[in-house]
């Protein structure tokens, strides 16, 4: 329904022609269709500095290092756990760091959704965790398996026990797969199944499947679990390339795109939202609210949904799997996760939302996607959230205080074609809170926000990991 963001929405400009270019079929999965836009090369030129500006547009490091004995236990080696360590060492001199992770690649995962249009091979979001690791840390190959906070502790699958005077849990969040029931992960790429989220290999495998789909044409179906989720704007992303995908075959009259919301919206921020709504009345993909995906047949081809009204089933030709996600075991059966209110259930770590420190224990902080807090599940947020945890870890050791702090700030290049994204960003309060004002407004279709995710974000994101942004 249009809500009274609608009015405001269609004072953007709209998308006004297809570049003729952009129509055409693209096979090569590595093949961009050519864009003639005027300046293309200014434009290109102004998206990568303006990304890499972006991404680079924390304060440094320029204090004289803080000496201390102090022993710091970074649970997870992801994008959080390899940006905090990297910050750390700089700022401390004599510090014990040690990282805790068994994956021993290191997945840039805002690549996926660029592999699952079949614009970037698996090897473009793939590379190795220790190419980051900092000089004066260690990493133990091995993962948490039980957080001691009491007594200031925490044991390894292998049985390993380390004591730690300060914690920074940083271990990302579990795809929940088998809690749809008949889902496994070895079923993406069979079936008509694709999902976005597994890992690089089979978000090649969802290309393949999304694909063949495109050739031929069928039911599309698509959606998000009711859990919290990253980068929330992936599945509707998923939804756009593939309507663009077949569009670009010829193919669009030949299917029906259905996208399933779990509840009355399509975005947790209302104007995103209003303007997705528009978006896709536009491209034709049909809404259905309040749907949450329980069950699938893949022989038959069928999901099953839970509605207000019942059990629904919907069959598909391709369908795009996104899971539950939760905090990992370890986490969600400790003591440090919420022990009550909305994010207890799925055991996300309960912490201050502006500081990220623990609320019940001072010398633990979360980043990153375990963070309990309501909005920040992006590789972006990660950028704003390390600094400020840092921060409040070097004060204590130098003894003094620290206003730093998080306002919830999430972004999400929100794909809505090949060629062409909108760069949302956002806070705590749902306000708008572009990087770029007047040069880059957020709820247009641009093609300088496609090249800032197709471009810019992978160096940026580099970079974050090595402390450097
Ligand atoms: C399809 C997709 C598209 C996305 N698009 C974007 C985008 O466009 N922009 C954006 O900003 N973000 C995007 N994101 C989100 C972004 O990738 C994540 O928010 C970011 O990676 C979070 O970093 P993290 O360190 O919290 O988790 P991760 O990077 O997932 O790292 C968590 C690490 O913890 C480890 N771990 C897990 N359990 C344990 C344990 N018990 N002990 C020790 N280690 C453990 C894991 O092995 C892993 O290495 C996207 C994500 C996906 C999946």
């Amino acid at each position: 329904m249009p809500s009274r963001y609608a009015a405001q929405l269609r004072q953007t400009r709209p998308l006004r022609t297809r570049p003729e270019a952009l129509t055409k079929r693209a096979r090569h999965p590595m093949q961009l269709p050519d864009v003639s836009l005027p300046d293309r090369r200014t434009v290109l030129k102004m998206a990568i500095g303006l990304g890499a500006l972006a991404a680079l547009g924390t304060p440094g490091a320029t204090a004289q290092p803080v000496a201390t004995r102090a022993r710091i236990i970074i649970a997870g080696a992801g994008a959080a756990g390899l940006a905090i360590a990297n910050r750390l060492s700089q700022r401390l001199q004599g510090a014990t760091i040690t990282l805790i992770d068994a994956r021993r690649a290191h997945y840039y995962q805002p690549g996926f959704t660029l592999v699952a249009a079949g614009l970037k091979q698996p090897s473009y979001a793939i590379s190795g965790t220790h190419e980051y690791v900092p000089r004066n840390a260690q990493i133990i190959e091995s993962s948490v398996a039980e957080f001691d906070p009491d007594a200031n502790a925490v044991t390894t699958s292998t049985g390993q026990r380390l004591e730690y005077d300060y914690l920074i849990v940083a271990t990302g969040l579990t795809l929940d797969y088998e809690a749809i029931e008949g889902m496994s992960r070895e079923l993406i790429g069979t079936e008509g199944i694709g999902s976005v989220y597994a890992g690089p290999q089979e978000a090649a495998a969802t290309y393949r499947s999304m694909s063949d789909f495109a050739d031929v044409g069928g039911v599309g179906l698509f959606g998000r679990p009711e859990t919290e989720m990253k980068c929330a704007g992936a599945p509707l992303k998923y939804a756009f390339i593939t309507e663009d995908t077949l569009s670009r075959r010829g193919n669009r009259g030949k299917a029906e795109l259905v996208y399933t919301a779990h509840n009355a919206s399509l975005f947790g921020v209302p104007i995103v939202s209003e303007k997705v709504r528009m978006l896709f009345e536009d491209r034709g993909i049909d809404t259905r609210y309040n749907h949450v995906m329980t069950a699938i047949d893949p022989g038959r081809r069928i999901a099953t949904f839970r509605t207000p009204e019942g059990s629904e089933q919907i069959g598909y030709d391709f369908i795009n799997v996104i899971p539950p996600m939760r905090a990992p075991q370890a986490v969600r059966q400790s003591a440090l996760a919420w022990q009550s209110g909305p994010l207890a259930a799925d055991g996300w770590v309960e912490v201050d939302p502006v500081t990220l420190r623990h609320v019940r224990y001072n010398n633990i902080f979360a980043v990153g996607d375990i963070a309990g807090v309501q909005k920040g599940k992006t590789a972006a947020s990660v950028k704003w959230q390390v600094p400020v945890a840092v921060d409040h870890i070097i004060a204590d050791l130098a003894g003094t205080e620290s206003d730093s702090a998080y306002n919830g700030y999430t972004s999400c290049p929100l794909i809505t074609r090949i060629g062409r994204a909108m760069l949302v960003e956002f806070d705590y309060n749902n306000n708008l809170v572009p990087s770029f004002p007047g040069l880059i407004p957020p709820l247009e279709e641009l093609w300088s926000s496609w090249m800032i995710k197709e471009t810019a974000l992978r160096p940026t994101y580099l970079a974050m990991l090595r402390g450097q942004a």
